[in-house]
């Protein structure tokens, strides 16, 4: 069988590479030492997308995240209150800062957690690994002997790559401080078995038993190749930083060999951009955009489908201007050609119908969900004032099955208008009438004549209709149309343009329509 879709190659390839299993292991991480941002996201869908494809494929799936938060504080972020206070931190292990916005938590759990929240709306359910917790309880104990006794090795494995080579007294590992919790330590001795002796800048000397210590970790290049070994890791893609000529990745590749395992799968996943943002910054977030942000404009069916959409190694924007209407266009069709309602070329089907598939958090529904487009839904919240049950009471004939998925789009649709439309695409209608200006006779007139057909032929009137009526009754009443188009528009909403007029009468209703220029036309 062909593949459809990049993952399914990616899963191929795991399979072939690394032979039968009874279990693959893929897995993702990331230092939390900031808002995990949406560039962070594009690994960890990744991943999931990889493990989706293998389980499609009829295989056992373990798919792993690790979060690498025994690293070091070491910048204090902009954004964050008590400044003066987290500088006191500076050099300690990121789990033991305190996350100053709550006081709830340390720094490290914080970002975690905002995270964990939000991956399972998309439909991302990892097995997390708390990579403090591993090293403080010394579950890496033989691993970390290993690497001193295979210094020698690991140093020439790194060497390969530096200009500058490791000297002698290299350690592939460093210490936390137990009295001041810092790492400003130098390792002084191994006696090849379980003790290390360090010192501090604090003062502090001592020695520590590698079997039940909470202080040692591995280094990073050390510690990522040694968790392909320890956890079987079968795939794992990186960003560009990690795969240049060099970089780690090419250096984990010869030490996963020295810790007699095997490097995994990979690809390179590129950077994401961020469009149309404007002055818009995240409150929660600083000047990055996390998994949150998008997630209030995209529903998480079609967040998941820009990155199932788009190969890894490509850059891509995620929009959050005018391009959202046209990608909720492109996701709809997918959604059609998914359910059979719209039909296309043979060979591109198979292909669009895997990625709407891979777009959903979780089963796709049984009954195609509902459509509606997103330009013309955010024009009816507008009317409907955001209030979402009036909205669907509109939208008439929404199954009940349909509705959480519709309640998404909409709170999605009215997140935007309010946060990120373009000013021509934001109106009310109207609602006081003082002050109101006075009509030309000719104008009171067509407009009386319109109210009357619309009055008559509400039920019936098609958009083209109505929009033939609104020319002809201009020219009776010699006004240029484009005049008179303008004059209903400042009636309605105050504006002098708005949505296409004739839809726009119909959603408004005949009822508020005649009650709005009732006003206009009072002799
Ligand atoms: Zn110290």
């Amino acid at each position: 069988m062909k593949t459809a879709h990049w993952a399914d190659f990616y899963a191929e390839k795991i399979k072939k590479e690394k032979g039968p299993k009874d279990l693959y292991t893929v897995a993702s991480g990331i230092t939390p030492s900031g808002t995990v941002h949406i560039g962070n996201f594009r690994e960890v869908i990744s991943v999931d997308l990889v493990a989706r494809a293998l389980k499609d494929s009829g295989e056992k799936v373990r798919f792993i995240y690790s979060w690498d938060n025994y690293d070091v504080f070491r910048k204090v972020p902009k954004n964050m209150p008590e400044q003066e206070l987290l500088t006191t931190y500076l050099r300690q292990a990121i789990t033991r800062v305190p996350d100053t916005r709550s006081h709830k938590t340390s720094y490290a759990r914080a970002n975690e957690i905002e995270f964990e929240k939000y991956l399972p709306i998309v439909g991302i359910n990892p097995e997390f690994i708390d990579q403090s917790k591993q090293y403080t309880n010394s579950i890496y104990a033989s691993q970390i002997k290993f690497a001193l006794n295979h210094k020698k090795e690991l140093s020439e494995a790194l060497n390969e790559y530096r200009t500058s080579k490791l000297e002698d007294n290299w350690y592939p590992i460093s210490i936390f401080c137990t009295k001041c919790n810092r790492d400003t330590t130098t390792v002084k001795n191994y006696d090849n078995h379980y003790s290390v002796e360090y010192s501090c800048e604090c003062g502090n000397q001592e020695s520590i038993d590698i079997r039940t210590t909470w202080a040692i970790k591995l280094l990073w290049r050390i510690d990522w190749p040694m968790r392909w070994k320890y956890e079987n890791v079968d795939f794992e893609p990186a960003g560009k930083d990690h795969h240049s000529s060099g970089g780690s990745f090419d250096t984990s590749k010869n030490i996963v060999k020295i810790f007699q395992g095997s490097p995994p799968v990979t690809f390179q996943y590129d950077f994401i951009s961020i469009k149309g943002r404007g002055g818009k910054i995240s409150s929660s977030s600083g000047d990055v955009i996390s998994l949150k942000d998008v997630l209030e404009v995209y529903t998480p069916e079609v967040t998941r489908f820009l990155f199932a959409a788009t190969k890894p190694n490509t850059e891509f924007s995620i929009s959050f201007d005018l391009d959202v209407i046209k990608i909720y266009e492109d996701y709809d069709k997918f959604e059609r050609i998914y359910y059979g309602v719209e039909d296309i070329k043979e060979e591109k089907k198979r292909s669009f119908k895997r990625i709407y598939e891979l777009s959903q958090p979780y089963m796709p529904s049984k009954r195609i969900p509902y459509q509606i487009g997103f330009r013309h839904l955010s024009v009816i919240c507008q009317i409907f004032e955001n209030n979402i049950n009036k909205i669907l009471n509109y939208l008439k004939n929404v199954q009940d099955d349909q509705k959480d998925k519709l309640i998404n789009k909409i709170k999605c649709a009215i997140n935007w208008i309010r946060d990120f439309a373009p000013e021509d695409f934001k109106f009310s209608l109207r609602s006081k009438f003082d002050n109101i200006e006075t009509l030309k006779e000719n104008y009171k007139k067509a407009i009386n004549e319109l109210l009357n057909f619309l009055k008559k032929n509400f039920e019936v009137a098609t958009e083209q209709d109505i929009q033939n009526e609104i020319y002809k009754i201009a020219r009776e009443n010699n006004i240029e149309p484009a005049l008179f188009f303008k004059q209903i528009y400042k009636i309605l909403i105050n504006k002098e343009k708005g949505p296409k007029l004739a839809g726009f009468i119909k959603i408004i209703g005949i009822d508020r329509f005649e009650k709005i220029v009732s006003e206009y036309i009072k002799p």
